[in-house]
């Protein structure tokens, strides 16, 4: 039963471990960007409001994104544990998300923080673009996404580590390197699967 949350760049891989780890814990893995988008490939009227501002790298507003994780977080698979990929990524949305679990007499466990080098994970991004052909994956968007990122995203890192919650993972390397580090940090904090 494990509540978690996977913060870092762009690029670092959170995605990609968060599949991981939500079938090694059996806990589903949330990730708002992942809502978004098939919500923008449905054309949904929500997918419709967040195409332009997804695909300018800017982040959805907070009303929108905290009422999608609190609906989400209420479904029964939720209830007894699971990751979050890519959310809160404000202040606002980790004062909702504490607001949402407290309601229900819960809490984090864990915030596992990837870190990555700026250089490596442009690179990475690069790389999906030719793979994915994601909208938000050229140059320049990227870059501006990095910037969000450090100006509003990175700062909640402190929040977190105040509250004793943070362990700090390496990014780079093979997925499975990275994996297994993860998994590392959280058995000593007596997280296991
Ligand atoms: P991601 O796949 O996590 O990189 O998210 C892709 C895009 O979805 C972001 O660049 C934002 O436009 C939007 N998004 C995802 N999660 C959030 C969030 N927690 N708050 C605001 N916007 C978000």
């Amino acid at each position: 039963m494990s509540r978690l949350l996977l913060i870092g760049p762009p690029g670092a891989g959170k995605g990609t471990q968060a599949e991981i780890l939500a079938s090694t814990f059996a806990i589903p893995a949330i990730s708002t960007g992942d809502i978004f988008r098939a919500n923008v490939k449905k054309q949904t009227e929500l997918g419709l409001k967040v195409k332009a501002i997804m695909d300018a790298g800017e982040y959805v507003p907070d009303e929108i994104t905290n009422a999608i994780v609190a609906n989400r977080l209420a479904e029964p698979d939720a209830a007894l544990g699971f990751l979050l990929d890519g959310y809160p990524r404000t202040p606002d949305q980790v004062r909702e998300l504490d607001k949402v679990l407290a309601a229900d007499g819960k809490a984090l466990d864990v915030v596992v923080q990837i870190v990555a080098d700026t250089d490596e994970v442009v690179a990475r991004l690069l790389k999906r673009a030719q793979e994915q052909g994601r909208a938000d994956d050229t140059e320049e968007v990227i870059r501006h996404r990095m910037a969000v990122y450090a100006e509003q995203t990175a700062p909640l890192i402190d929040v977190y580590q105040a509250r004793d919650l943070v362990v700090m993972v390496d990014g780079l390397g093979q997925v499975t390197e990275v994996t297994a580090r993860i998994l590392e940090a959280l058995a000593a904090r007596g997280i296991t699967a």
